[in-house]
């Protein structure tokens, strides 16, 4: 029997992980606060909801794409303004997925709230930026019970290609606020030496191959080269639209500076990492794509 997934939040990443279940041949039905977001799936093949209750009533699945916690915590849970959450309107039999990145203290709290009422929930925040969303090749890294991650299977497989289990619920949490501390900092580091070695008047692309083949290489220089121009089909080299914002980087790496404090870690690098970010951002770029950090070292 065909199942059934409610997808909510159809940005950048939510967009095309639905396109990629309607492949897959799951009857999807979505729901986004913006209204062309809807449009676009419509005519990929989803049903659109009006409301993210009429999204999840029959739903064998429940997958959300949101921005921050506040916003996956009220969607599920409610608010104080009236809005009483959708973990009154699932089926018992549902599993929850939440892939937005979010503390794991409130991906623990949205699980707990499913528990009380019988539904099973993962977390399963996502690595891999818009180009893997696209193609279907998104690294899941999931946190939750045995049991539910092995019922996810089928879905993240439709969505993704590498897909692991970090432990207990909010371990896929604390898993991708890790590595995105480490994206942070190797963009920085990527983004100054370039610059530093463009000022110096060489040539960027030629500086990618060599520090490719050499002891600087990494995942911002292999796949998501900040300098315009180097690579095709990334952000910088279309005006740093799209892909994954400076404002979602900043909050991922705020995540990262509270799990610092709270687990008594020294991240001095992640912590100048996030007050570039935060400095990038106020300076009104937060709708750029991260490698955009690159502007900034060249204004300074
Ligand atoms: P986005 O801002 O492009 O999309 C978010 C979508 O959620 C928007 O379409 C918005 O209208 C919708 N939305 C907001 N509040 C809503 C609500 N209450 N109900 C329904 N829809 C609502 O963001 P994105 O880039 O798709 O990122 C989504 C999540 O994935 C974030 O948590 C982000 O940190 C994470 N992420 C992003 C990337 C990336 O490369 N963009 C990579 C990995 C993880």
């Amino acid at each position: 029997m065909t199942q059934k997934v409610a997808f909510i939040g159809l940005g950048n990443m939510g967009g095309p992980m639905a396109k990629n279940l309607i492949n897959e041949g799951f009857a999807v039905t979505v729901y986004d606060l913006n209204k062309d977001a809807m449009a676009e799936l419509k005519a990929a093949g989803a049903s659109i909801a009006a409301q993210a209750t009429d999204a999840v009533t029959d739903a064998d699945f429940v997958i959300s794409m949101l921005p921050n916690g506040a916003i996956v915590k009220s969607l599920y849970i409610g608010n104080n303004k009236g809005n009483n959450g959708l973990i009154s309107h699932l089926k018992k039999d549902v599993l929850v997925i939440d892939s937005s990145t979010i503390a794991a203290d409130d991906a623990r709290t949205v699980a707990k709230a499913c528990e009380i009422s019988g539904i099973a929930m993962i977390d399963a925040p996502v690595s891999g930026g818009t180009a893997a969303a696209q193609a279907g090749s998104l690294t899941f890294i999931c946190g939750g019970e045995a049991e539910h991650y092995e019922r996810a299977q089928p879905v993240l497989q439709a969505m993704g290609k590498n897909i692991f289990h970090a432990g207990t619920s909010g371990a896929g949490q604390v898993a991708k606020i890790c590595n995105n501390m480490l994206l942070a900092i190797h963009m920085i580091g990527s983004a100054e030496a370039l610059n530093m070695g463009a000022q110096q008047g060489l040539d960027p692309a030629v500086m990618s191959d060599i520090m490719k083949a050499s002891s600087g290489n990494n995942w911002s220089l292999q796949v998501y080269n900040p300098y315009p121009g180097v690579m095709d089909n990334v952000p910088s080299s279309n005006g740093y639209q799209g892909g994954f914002m400076v404002d979602l980087m900043s909050k991922d790496l705020g995540l990262s500076q509270e799990l610092a404090a709270k687990s008594q870690s020294a991240t001095p690098l992640g912590a100048l990492a996030t007050q570039l970010y935060q400095i990038h951002q106020a300076a009104g770029q937060g709708g750029k794509d991260f490698s955009s950090i690159l502007e900034m070292l060249q204004k300074n």
